[in-house]
């Protein structure tokens, strides 16, 4: 079955100048071709959808969230250490909220008792409705570390194990949790929690295995040794210095900014600010992103963004890369395009362009000139199919 997709104007996501009355022909959720509907041709047995009070643009791609964590209930890790049947549940609710926000592929950053995996292959199946899943199974971290939830990882022989049962299970990639956190009470951002050994024997065994570590790391020695060691994307990144943007540059490394947990009212300081030591890291992580993050914008480095278990953000966390200096292109590539390239999936989705998914929502302003066009997705199409009205 071919379908033709009519716009008032398609942003493809690959070039900055949307295309006026933009058509899509989709066969199989798959992009057959993209252009004026003029160019097209005959078009005989082609069902018509006509979105033409719409701009159409890419679905958009969290980068780095979970499936089951709510910030604004408090105690993430307590969140994480409820039992998988009660958080694959919970996880329901976040999941058709993401959905709704026109998010079509999500990269899960840590989950316990394998629930992704689970909740992926629901998704694949059918027998739910929601975004692409990239999972990590659990998340690989030491027991004193910043994420400890259930699954603990001391010394090269644990990390190891664990990283090899993540893949065995079906892990997309791997998640370490090599520095200090805001969500987490005590050590401060730039505490390490992982030896080079250790942080290298993940890289090694996901190496092997074809794919890559992303790394939980705000600045500090922690993320010197993710820079050495071969770590692909550094999450969150609150404290990176000029000098190690520089080297992610040159190992054509990846930040994954994360601001809505940071910054939105209903994240962390909805429920932990009762706890003085992450009320003090969070308001301290708050006075420097705007600082680091001109300085990430301006030094070029491969950026991409992700909500951080707020669910439904996409918009805000958006609007905050402006706010930092970002145009809207460069903004709405961070959360398509590059976002893509950061999951590993730009031969997939990220871009509408010949040969990519038909993963796209349909917005009533143009993102281009407003970016809060973003907070009203009046459509959501995966794969060609309209998944919402
Ligand atoms: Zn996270």
């Amino acid at each position: 079955m071919k379908t033709l997709i009519k716009s008032n104007a398609l942003i493809d996501g690959a070039n900055r100048e949307p295309i006026v009355n933009g058509c899509m022909l989709i066969e199989d959720g798959v992009i057959k071709a993209v252009g004026k509907e003029e160019d097209f041709g005959s078009l005989d047995e082609v069902k018509v959808e006509d979105l033409t009070d719409y701009y159409l643009m890419p679905g958009l791609i969290n980068s780095h969230t979970h499936l089951s964590v709510v910030p604004g209930l408090g105690d993430q890790l307590g969140q994480l250490r409820l039992p998988g049947e009660r958080n694959i549940l919970r996880s329901m609710p976040n999941i058709k909220k993401d959905l709704a926000s026109g998010v079509t592929t999500m990269r899960i950053m840590g989950e316990e008792h394998f629930i992704d995996v689970e909740i992926k292959k629901a998704i694949q199946e059918g027998l739910i409705e929601g975004p692409r899943l990239l999972v990590s199974g659990r998340g690989i971290v030491a027991s004193n570390g910043h994420g400890a939830a259930l699954t603990l990882s001391d010394g090269e022989e644990e990390v190891r194990k664990h990283v090899r049962e993540n893949l065995a299970k079906g892990a997309d990639q791997i998640k370490l949790f090599v520095t200090g956190g805001v969500s987490s009470s005590g050590k401060g951002l730039d505490f390490c929690g992982y030896t080079a050994k250790e942080v290298a024997a993940a890289v090694e065994e996901a190496d092997r295995m074809g794919t890559y570590c992303a790394a939980h790391a705000h600045g500090g020695k922690g993320v010197d040794l993710c820079i050495q060691e071969g770590v692909r994307t550094i999450e969150h990144g609150a404290l990176v210095t000029e000098k190690q943007v520089e080297k992610m540059i040159r190992r054509n490394m990846w930040i994954i900014g994360t601001f809505s947990i940071l910054f939105h009212p209903e994240g962390i300081e909805k429920s932990d600010f009762s706890d003085p030591s992450i009320k003090e890291k969070v308001l301290r992580a708050r006075e420097t992103e705007a600082e680091v993050f001109d300085m990430v914008l301006k030094s070029g480095v491969n950026l991409a963004l992700g909500t951080d278990s707020m669910h439904g953000q996409m918009s805000y966390e958006a609007k905050c890369l402006t706010r930092f200096g970002a145009n809207n292109w460069k903004t709405i590539q961070a959360i398509t395009k590059h976002a893509a390239e950061a999951c590993q999936v730009e031969d997939l989705v990220g871009t509408l362009e010949v040969g990519k998914l038909g993963d796209f929502i349909a917005l009533e302003e143009n993102p281009l000139e407003n970016i809060e066009a973003l907070e009203k997705v009046k459509e959501v199409y995966k794969e060609g199919r309209r998944i919402l009205k």
